[in-house]
Order: structure tokens, then C-alpha cells, then sequence
């Protein structure tokens, strides 16, 4: 059904590769080339109360293009991101034992600025490619926070904390749950995320972002 979906949205706006642009088959993800270039992660590693953290590939100048297109809606990007998602998660085994995914919220008024939410559309790929339901409603932002990159790691804990609620704690409680952004960086964002939720009683807390970048 997604497969005949892609299809006919091809005949009209033909995929293209979010990290060069060239013409791609309606499913792919990215070109050949590009495809080759990615620099695969292939590891899980720790972000404090979260279950496993897991990402595709490492962030560097092969993925940042498209981590760019993503960023500013470019058409495949949603796409590719969640397709590579989808893999990474059915190589860890987890959407049998995952109840829903959440995208990391944006604040209310960031979004309307952009338009929408690179994360929430990454989600809904995976959401489509794997059969896991999503919920963009269990968590939210509740109030505007600093730009993380211009943040040392511990301002970085002291700027997000306590800026994500959960709206209702028996939509978390008792289950498992797989938070999905596009790139990690200190991780600080997801342990935050991951916090929130531990404390509503959700049961496994699964991290999975497109790309990391090298821990230093
Ligand atoms: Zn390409």
C-alpha cells in the first residue's frame, strides 16, 4: 500500500537524493553514491535513563546536506532518515516490544515559525515503514530554551531541564517507548527526554537518532 503510495507521488514529484539531488528509484533513500559514503555508526552507546541509544551513522560532511534538506523540508529527506531509522530498529529487535514512537518535541511557537517539525515527519515514515503507531502527543515542550549549540555540555543540562512535560501519565506508564530525532550531538536533549518519561513510569526508553556526532 506505502509501495503503490510512493509510486504515484514519484510520477509526480521524482525522488531525489537529500544529500546531492540527483534522480533516485521512487524507494530509495539516497543515490548510490551517496548511499556509499555513509559513514555507519554501528555500535549502541549510553544517554543516562535511557534503555539503548542507537543511531545510523556518525555526523559528518557526507550526512550534513541532508541533515540540512531535512531541516528545511526538502522532499526525500523525511523519507531516507526514516527508512535508515526503520533498519536500525528492526536490527536491534525492539518494535516488537515498542508500544509507540514520540518525535523530540519542539517548543509551540518554534514550530509555527518553521511550520512544521523535521522530527514529527521522520517519524511518520518510520511510522508507515515499520507498522509501530506514533504519538506526538504523550510529551511536549512547555516553555523556549537557548540554542544547545553555543552550550557547553553542563549548560546544556541546566538549559533543557524540567522543558519537556508529559500531558498524561497513563499514556506513558508500563510502556515502551521509542523517541527518534535527527541528530545527536551530547546527548543531553534525549537523557532529558528519557528522564521525563522514566519518571511517568514508561518501562524501556529506546533512543534512536539518524546521526551522532563523534564523541570527543
Ligand atoms: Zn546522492
Amino acid at each position: 500500500m506505502y509501495k503503490t503510495l510512493r509510486f504515484i507521488l514519484d510520477l509526480i514529484y521524482p525522488s531525489r537524493c537529500p544529500a546531492c539531488g540527483d534522480f533516485i528509484g521512487y524507494m530509495d533513500g539516497f543515490c548510490k553514491e551517496c548511499e556509499s559514503k555513509i559513514n555507519m555508526y554501528e555500535k549502541d552507546y549510553k544517554i543516562k535513563y535511557s534503555d539503548l541509544s542507537v543511531s545510523v551513522c556518525f555526523y559528518d560532511e557526507n550526512i550534513s546536506t541532508a541533515v540540512y534538506t531535512l531541516k528545511d523540508k526538502g522532499g526525500n529527506a523525511p523519507y531516507a532518515f526514516g527508512l535508515g531509522i526503520s533498519k536500525l530498529i528492526e536490527s536491534y529487535k525492539i518494535s516488537k516490544v515498542t508500544d509507540f514512537i514520540i518525535a523530540v518535541p519542539m517548543y509551540k511557537k518554534d514550530k509555527l515559525k518553521r511550520g512544521f517539525n523535521q522530527t514529527e515527519l521522520m517519524v511518520k515514515e518510520v511510522s508507515k515503514i515499520t507498522g509501530i503507531p506514533y504519538n506526538f502527543d504523550a510529551i511536549f515542550k512547555n516553555r523556549e530554551t537557548r540554542h544547545q549549540k553555543t552550550l557547553s555540555r553542563e549548560e546544556r543540562i541546566v538549559n533543557l531541564r524540567n522543558a519537556f512535560s508529559v500531558k498524561n501519565p497513563e499514556v506513558i506508564s508500563g510502556k515502551s517507548i521509542i523517541v527518534i530525532d535527527d541528530l545527536c550531538t551530547t546527548g543531553s536533549t534525549l537523557s532529558e527526554i528519557s528522564r521525563i518519561l522514566k519518571e511517568n513510569g514508561a518501562k524501556n526508553v529506546f533512543c534512536c537518532t539518524y546521526c551522532r556526532t563523534s564523541p570527543r
